[in-house]
């Protein structure tokens, strides 16, 4: 290793010791001036940390499968305020704490438009991360019996956009339903909250036990600040059905 690369290690500049040699030969060939070759170098190093840390972040949000708006038809459900969709796009509700709130029955798309806002929001700069009700539930209970709910709890509460994903799949039981109303409270004007459910509001309930004064405190500081998105129509799967009958038949 020459010094200069030494130079650059102890600084962590990690992607210029790769480009170095040969911008210097094709700055010497164009002539580049010192200075333009200099910002040239550093631009690239940051220009390739940039996509690192993006990375690093899509990693961490623990997405299953990776959904962009780009591959949302929005001609398929039969009702979606589109203009909402690409304006929670601009990512202004996360500066703002505040919680986007996805309803429509199975298949509608609830998911691939939630995980496209945190994608972009991972893009974005934001640290983020992917869940599901059942998986935080699951995870902080468990936490409760092994002493390490403190810490778990922050792992939800920390990154500035939380995807809680298909509340009212399953049922919670009481403590269940006591376990997201502390996140939800602990984020409550601190962090936002993507939430979707195929559950109305009037039915939730039912998701926590029967105990309507629950559901009621969580609707209440989710929706404070909030923009509730409403999908109507029929699963996209079932679409793909009846494409596929129409080719065999
Ligand atoms: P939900 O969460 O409402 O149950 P999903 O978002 O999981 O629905 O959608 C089910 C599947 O259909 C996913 O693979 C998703 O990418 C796809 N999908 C749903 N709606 C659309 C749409 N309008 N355009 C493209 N793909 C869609
Ligand atoms: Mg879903």
């Amino acid at each position: 290793m020459n010094p200069l690369e030494e130079h650059l290690k102890r600084l962590k500049l990690s992607h210029i010791p790769k480009i170095y040699r040969q911008e210097a030969e094709s700055a010497a060939q164009g002539n580049l001036s010192h200075l333009a070759f200099l910002e040239k170098l550093l631009e690239a190093e940051v220009a390739w940390k940039t996509e690192q840390a993006t990375r690093r972040r899509i990693r961490q949000a623990r997405f299953p499968t990776v959904k962009t708006i780009d591959t949302f038809d929005f001609a398929w459900p039969r009702s979606l305020n589109k203009q909402l969709v690409l304006k929670l796009m601009d990512l202004e509700f996360i500066p703002q704490k505040q919680n986007i709130l996805i309803l429509g029955p199975p298949g509608t798309g609830k998911t691939h438009i939630a995980q496209s806002i945190l994608y972009k929001a991972c893009c974005g700069g934001f640290p983020t991360l992917f869940t599901t009700a059942i998986d935080v539930v699951n995870d902080l209970h468990a936490a409760m019996a092994d002493n390490t709910f403190p810490q778990k709890l922050r792992s939800y509460t920390r990154p500035a956009v939380v995807l809680i994903d298909e509340l009212g799949y399953l049922p919670v039981d009481k403590k269940g339903a006591d376990i997201l109303f502390q996140v939800i409270s602990k984020r409550y004007e601190r962090g936002s909250i993507i939430l979707t459910s195929n559950s109305a509001f009037k039915d939730w309930g039912k998701i926590f036990s029967g105990d309507n004064t629950l559901a009621s405190a969580i609707i209440d500081r989710l929706v404070h600040h909030c923009e509730v998105l409403t999908i109507e129509g029929d699963s996209y799967r079932l679409k793909g059905r009846k494409k596929k009958k129409l080719v065999s038949g």
